[in-house]
């Protein structure tokens, strides 16, 4: 309809088509009336007078629904009606008027589709040739896809500002010239708050950044403004920063600036270093572990390789730790770990390496040694450190500890072989009565075979009779009488010969064997007590020893009960002997053992006497009969005032709370003199007789009655 109604105005023309003027309009109107832009011309009252075919396509009404209508029928009812009354007063004054903020007409208005477009409108007035106001001009342009544009441009600028606004970094976007060309809040904010200065666009970088800093960070800088991105952790300031440089590269793919990203890590460092320390050292002591031991171990052998110097290893173990655990509980001896590495570290030169390798197991790594008096002195300093006690809680404890040392090259090259061999000379230390420092050597190696077969063989000795009995007496000092007799574990070995129980008792404790072992022995020394007795002997006492680990057995006061009345015997025949730690395993089994003991009237003697905690209060709490001075005392009586003072002291005080004193490994004559004039009241002693067979012993007992008999 649209078409022809233009089609018949051309036709028109060109029919009377002599005049070149008229042409013109004709194809003026063409123009007009297809061109990009939509036009409506109203008369002096407002009515629409003409509109183009791009009107038509724009608003969707037909020529003939808006020729002669008024124009306000255009009007969406959506736009501020200010917006046309500024309109109409710009029109009058004769002005062109084109809205900045363009006319919001709602399409589906005009037509049947649902979408709102946005119109610019631009208004003109129309003058006659005398200059009489005749009407308005305007032209309507559909903006809605620049607008909708400019908004997507708008939100995504404010979403990318959200995002550098958000999170812990600092961003800056620098030009060639280290200009700023934009920054986020944070940099804002850190700027004022480091430097108290504004930041604007268009600042030098190198005004906010103090020149120490800014020395650091140009190297980077530069190396991203020829296109390099680098993330790299700096120190300034001792603040630790991440910081990304990234090249900014322009739309014809030239470097022209670099974005700086940064923000503080030091937390995150802190951590990183508190994880670090805690893979390389050690949580309860705070000194290295395994791994840095290792590492450092590694690097001080090539060193030694490379100047053709020796280094050591000292592998430290304490002596019987499980006691402090088993006796104080596990925080003691966890207190006490710390107590010694503290006292230990404190001696060692700023070159060696103490490490925890794990239980009370510590190493000790003294790179440059330049002969074995060196290492020597190390070890025996080591050592010195066990001889004061440690006060923990309020409990004084003594421990020990052994060391075996291993030397680099001389005992092996490699870390492996070094430390097993320090293991090896520490085992040997401990076997050889602990509390030393022993220096591997290659017989050692035999030891260990010989530890692992005893191990293997304990299992078998017990059903193939290889353990026995030996009997050593005890004499009353006055009249030398055997009051009674001791009875001392041996293991005759088939390959390795008889073995005395310091080699293996140990060994039978930690497998556990102790408490079959003990039964056996428990059962043998009461029926031979029984066999005596028949045999027309006096009734004798047979003491025998009690390790905590049997005692915590819940069922050993009747086992040995059950013995007794098996074999017709007392408790007159019978008593044990057991060292003092065991009397300060407070809430123990063994302490339930023991007062079941006591109430069948079995004898205790405290054995080792003067060697343990020498804690006196355990005393009155059992009865305990007999105190058993400990051979090392005995030993120097005679000559070490020390030793004699310790025997005269504990003398006194047994008796003052009236208890009898055995004295152990009398060797000489003038040592028994000496405890008889002291008052002692029973002696033991390779010089009276060694631990014997029984058959032996029975010949001693029966000597020993004869002589009564004479006397
Ligand atoms: P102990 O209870 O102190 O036994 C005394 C040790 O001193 C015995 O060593 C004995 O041979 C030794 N001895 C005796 N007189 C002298 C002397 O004049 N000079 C020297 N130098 N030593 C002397 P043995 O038989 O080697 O026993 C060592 C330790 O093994 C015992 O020390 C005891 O603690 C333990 N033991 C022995 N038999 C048993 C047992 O059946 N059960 C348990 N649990 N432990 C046992
Ligand atoms: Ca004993
Ligand atoms: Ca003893």
């Amino acid at each position: 309809m649209e078409k022809d109604h233009n089609d018949k105005n051309v036709q028109a023309f060109s029919k009377t088509a002599i005049d070149k003027q008229k042409m013109y309009f004709c194809k003026l109107a063409c123009l007009i009336n297809n061109g990009p832009f939509a036009f409506m011309v109203t008369d002096i009252n407002g009515s629409i007078e003409y509109v183009n075919n791009s009107f038509i396509k724009l608003t969707g009404f037909k020529t003939e629904e808006i020729l002669g209508k008024s124009s306000s029928i255009l009007k969406s009812g959506k736009t501020d009606p200010l917006i046309y009354k500024k309109l109409c007063k710009k029109i009058k004054k004769g002005e062109t008027w084109k809205d900045v903020n363009p006319i919001t007409v709602v399409h589906e208005h005009y037509n049947n589709l649902s979408e709102k477009r946005i119109i610019e409108i631009m208004a003109s007035p129309l003058f006659d040739e005398n200059n009489d106001f005749q009407g308005i001009v305007e032209s309507w342009r559909d903006i809605t896809a620049r607008i909708v544009q400019e908004n997507k441009l708008i939100e995504s600028e404010s979403n990318l500002k959200a995002i550098i606004n958000s999170g812990d970094q600092s961003i800056i976007l620098l030009d060639k010239d280290n200009r700023i060309l934009c920054f986020n809040e944070n940099f804002r904010k850190e700027v004022n708050k480091r430097f108290s200065l504004k930041v604007s666009i268009g600042d030098l970088f190198d005004s906010f950044i103090p020149k120490t800093d800014l020395d650091i960070l140009s190297k980077y800088l530069n190396k991203a403004y020829v296109g390099k991105s680098i993330l790299k952790e700096i120190q300034v300031d001792n603040i630790w920063y991440e910081y990304y440089f990234n090249p900014v590269i322009n739309h014809d793919g030239k470097y022209n600036g670099v974005s700086i990203c940064y923000r503080d890590i030091s937390e995150r460092k802190k951590a990183q270093a508190v994880i670090e320390h805690m893979a390389y050292n050690d949580i309860l002591t705070d000194i290295p572990n395994r791994r840095l031991f290792d590492d450092r171990l590694k690097i001080a052998l090539a060193q030694a390789e490379r100047e053709n110097h020796k280094l050591a290893v000292l592998l430290l173990d304490f002596d019987y730790f499980k006691r402090i655990n088993d006796t104080f509980g596990h925080a003691a001896g966890d207190m006490l770990l710390k107590s010694v590495a503290s006292r230990i570290s404190g001696i060692l030169r700023a070159s060696d390496t103490l490490a925890r390798l794990g239980g009370d197991e510590f190493i000790i790594l003294a790179p440059s040694i330049n002969n074995f008096d060196m290492v020597d002195r190390i070890a025996k300093k080591i050592l010195d450190q066990f001889k004061r006690p440690y006060f923990i809680r309020n409990n004084e404890l003594n421990i020990t500890a052994s060391i075996g040392v291993s030397i680099y090259p001389d005992d092996a090259k490699d870390s492996l072989e070094l430390l097993k061999n320090a293991d090896t000379a520490m085992y040997n230390a401990k076997n050889e009565g602990r509390y030393k420092y022993k220096f591997f050597t290659k017989t050692m190696n035999g030891n260990v075979l010989q530890r692992f077969k005893m191990e293997m063989g304990m299992h078998h000795a017990l059903h193939n009779a290889q353990f026995q009995v030996y009997y050593q007496p005890i004499h009353e000092t006055k009249t030398n009488k055997v009051v009674a007799v001791e009875a001392l574990l041996r293991w005759l070995h088939p390959d390795l010969g008889m073995i005395l129980p310091e080699r293996f008792i140990s060994i039978a404790e930690e497998t556990g064997l102790i408490i079959p072992i003990g039964e056996w022995l428990i059962e043998t020394v009461c029926r031979q007590n029984r066999q005596w007795i028949d045999d027309g002997h006096d009734p004798l006492k047979i003491a025998i020893n009690l390790s905590a680990r049997q005692l915590r057995e819940p069922d050993l006061a009747d086992f040995i009960k059950k013995s007794l009345k098996d074999n017709n015997l007392d408790h007159t025949n019978f008593s044990i002997e057991i060292t003092e730690t065991i009397m300060m395993e407070e809430g123990s089994p063994a302490i339930d053992t023991l007062t079941k003991l006591t109430e069948m009237g079995i004898e205790i003697s405290l054995d080792d006497f003067g060697t343990g905690y020498s804690s006196l209060g355990y005393l009155k709490q059992f009865p305990i009969e007999f105190l058993k001075i400990d051979r090392s005392f005995i030993k120097d009586s005679i000559d070490n005032e020390a030793d004699a003072r310790i025997v005269r002291a504990i003398l006194s005080m047994a008796h003052s709370l009236k208890k009898k004193v055995v004295a152990e490994g009398v060797e000489s004559e003038e040592q028994l003199q000496y405890l008889k004039w002291l008052g002692c009241d029973q002696v033991q002693g390779f010089l009276l007789s060694h631990p014997v067979s029984k058959k032996n012993i029975h010949n001693i007992i029966k000597e020993s009655e004869n002589k009564e008999k004479s006397i």
